[in-house]
């Protein structure tokens, strides 16, 4: 057996009880989890400070000196050790309020120590609770601390003793009891390349770095090997699915998408439409089935694209389905579908949580008939009951609302998978978008139909609320609509109601009938309801529409041109440019105003201001993934392959570039890894399967 899986109990310093600890809290059960277990930062102690010069905030220091005093203090709070430290000029306290009496028993008077913590202020007066406490004699027999290693820990394990140092103590001791050098994992050709460390001397330095050249050598070094995996996954995943999957060919393009170009398309397709539209049908016609995302910002015109891809599928015979998150858009889409088809004899319906049973039942039976071309709707479209004669393509509409599992139903809605197009108008940046939906082909729209103005976007106090309100009057006097948004959180869905209702009063107030008519549409409200307040400020009888944030997503109401967000700092970023996109949708100069009250902190602050600053929703979503990290963006939380170990998907992009286009170029190649030049790669991808806690294994 590979020595590096014996079970971390056998390490020389853990035994069970510290073992279960170290499984329970950190997944570490072998010797090789624990070299893969990194550091997340690391602290510069090549200097140590006088208690004199001590920064005058809660930085990590260093000191070297003696201990002069120990005392353990009775006080109603309870029972602290307090010992005296000085360096030779001056004394402070370090404080132990934990485990103090095995301190009092270890620690030693009159001896150097080296000393690391926190400093903490007190009347002008330092102290360090808790502090690292090394002998110097044991110190500097110990690999170079200049740049300190700090791990991931957890209150459980710090309470029960097992600290930075006993980790590093761990490390130590098992790079002692190594027999030979870990074994490498990229192929020769590439270490080459790239003039890269060895893999043992990577993870050595990344747990032992001498200096910060050797820190950045191993982490350029184990970066790159962890994208160069997942991306290598990914594309081999991807190329076994085109080769095993069979999809329908959908050889021709015939009278339904012919006779749609000709007599019922009134504009001109940008030129991103026409490529993707080309792009989807060589993948509907190539014999695999097709899998792909297709990304582009609010506005750009998805929706056509979607409704040819169907036409397509029309034309060979086949049924295909729209789903969309809410019921206000699949409504829609079946609106705008409808005139978009008028006089084609192509049939279109809609079935959603709330279609009548006498109108599913038909459905259902249509469907099974193939006398229902085209289903558009909600969740309800992947109910069991549901069944298609022969669905051809099914379409998903902001993808990011809907799970993994839900696309998994699609696919089994035939016995051949239907082919798969998902649409998102959260602009995913392409680098986590390759991370993250690595199994899909992606595509971009990256051009918005000619004619559109920029949305001016303003950011106003909620103090400033009578200005903006003169703004809005006079926008309606022009014959504009607009929206005022108030933002919906699950959490405080009752503060939220109260919030729109107070708004709503006040508005009234301000905008009086008859001169002014206001619609309100909210969560609570029953859907007919919903639909008929959204269907009056459709037809343009009322000039402002109050509501919660149900019409985030895929609205389209060109006439609208003021978008108004109350306690805009609540909303993240990509739900901001979501609603923001909601306007400029006509010809009409569009303005957004984003409501916030003073105190904003400074992630609020820089969403605001960018928000102000661009309109570019990839710009946009780059930000919102520095600010967030790409564990929070809408959809990554069940991917699961984003828990990096090492490389950080924001700062180290061109590395992912960089190890993606080697992956992609060694499978161009070899795609069975079967040269000998790739032997290590196979030996790898093999260990990664069989030992789960190395890099991430895609299964
Ligand atoms: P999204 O990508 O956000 O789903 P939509 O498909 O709803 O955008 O399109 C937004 C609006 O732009 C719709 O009214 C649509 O009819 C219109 N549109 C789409 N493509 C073009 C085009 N090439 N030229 C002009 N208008 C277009
Ligand atoms: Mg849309």
């Amino acid at each position: 057996m590979d020595p590096l899986q014996t079970s971390i109990e056998y390490l020389k310093g853990v035994g069970p009880n510290r073992a279960d600890l170290l499984k329970k809290e950190l997944k570490i059960f072998t010797f090789q989890d624990l070299l893969y277990f990194f550091p997340n930062r690391y602290i510069d102690r090549s200097r140590f400070y006088k208690i004199s010069e001590l920064p005058k905030n809660n930085s990590e220091v260093q000191l070297k000196g003696e201990i002069t005093n120990i005392e353990i203090i009775s006080q109603k709070s309870g029972k602290r050790l307090v010992a005296i430290f000085s360096d030779g000029e001056n004394t402070m306290e370090l404080l132990w309020f934990r485990g103090y009496k095995w301190i009092n028993q270890s620690l030693k008077k009159n001896v150097p120590y080296i000393l690391f913590g926190r400093i903490n202020w007190f009347k002008g007066k330092p102290s360090i609770p808790h502090p690292e406490m090394d002998l110097e004699s044991d110190f500097i027999k110990k690999p170079s601390q200049i740049l300190k290693p700090i791990y991931p820990s957890t209150e459980a394990l710090l309470s029960r003793g097992i600290s930075q140092k006993v980790i590093f103590n761990l490390l130590i001791n098992l790079f002692q009891g190594l027999k030979t050098n870990l074994a490498e994992s990229l192929p020769e050709h590439l270490i080459k390349k790239y003039n890269f460390i060895s893999k043992h001397q990577a993870i050595r330095n990344i747990h032992f770095p001498k200096n910060q050249k050797s820190l950045s050598m191993a982490q350029e070094r184990l970066k790159f090997e962890e994208f160069f995996f997942i991306q290598l996954q990914l594309i081999l995943k991807n190329n076994r699915r085109k080769k095993k999957i069979k999809g329908f060919k959908f050889k021709k393009v015939g009278d339904g998408f012919n006779s749609f170009f000709k007599n019922n398309l009134s504009f001109e397709l940008t030129n991103a439409q026409k490529k993707e539209i080309k792009e989807i049908r060589k993948d509907l016609g190539s014999g695999g089935q097709m899998n792909r995302l297709l990304q582009g910002d609010v506005g750009s015109g998805k929706t056509i694209v979607a409704l040819m891809s169907m036409l397509i599928a029309f034309d060979n015979g086949y049924q295909s389905c729209l789903m969309a998150p809410t019921e206000i858009l699949a409504q829609q889409h079946f609106q705008s579908l409808k005139n978009f088809l008028i006089n084609l004899n192509i049939s279109v319906d809609i079935l959603t949580g709330n279609s009548k049973k006498s109108h599913r039942n038909s459905i259902n039976e249509d469907l099974k008939k193939g006398k229902l071309n085209i289903l558009i709707g909600t969740h309800s479209i992947i109910e069991e009951k549901v069944t298609f004669l022969n669905l051809g393509l099914a379409i998903i509409d902001e993808q990011h609302r809907f799970g993994v599992a839900q696309r998994a139903k699609l696919w089994k809605k035939n016995l051949t998978p239907p082919h798969i197009l998902v649409m998102t108008a959260t602009p995913i940046p392409r680098t986590l978008a390759m991370t993250l939906y690595g199994d899909l082909d992606i595509s971009v729209i990256d051009e918005l139909p000619p004619g559109r103005k920029e949305i001016k976007t303003y950011h106003q106090f909620d103090s400033n609320r009578l200005k903006v309100y003169k703004f809005i009057k006079e926008e309606i006097k022009s014959g504009a609509q607009i929206y005022i948004v108030y933002p919906l959180i699950q959490e405080s869905e009752k503060m939220d109601y109260k919030d729109l209702m107070d708004g709503y009063e006040s508005i009234s107030r301000y905008f009086p009938q008859p001169e002014f008519q206001i619609s309100v549409v909210h969560g609570k409200m029953k859907s007919p309801d919903k639909e008929y307040e959204m269907n009056r400020f459709l037809k343009g009888e009322t000039n402002i529409m109050v509501a919660t944030t149900v019409i985030e997503v895929g609205v389209n109401i060109t006439n609208a041109s003021v978008m108004i967000i109350e306690s805009s700092e609540r909303f993240g970023l990509s739900q901001l440019h979501q609603l923001r996109g909601r306007v400029g949708r006509g010809n009409k100069q569009s303005y957004c105003v984003l409501m916030s009250n003073n105190k904003l902190n400074e992630d609020a602050k820089k969403r605001l201001k960018t928000m102000t600053e661009t309109n570019d929703g990839f710009k946009i979503a780059e930000t919102d993934l520095s600010i967030r990290g790409p564990g929070n963006i809408m959809g990554t939380e069940q991917s699961g392959i984003l828990k990096l170990k090492i490389a950080d998907i924001v700062n180290d992009n061109l590395k992912l570039k960089i190890a993606r286009n080697e992956a992609i170029e060694i499978v161009k190649k070899d795609p069975n890894l079967m040269l000998n030049e790739n032997k290590i790669i196979r030996k790898t991808l093999f260990a990664m399967k069989a030992y789960k806690n190395m890099w991430n294994y895609i299964s």
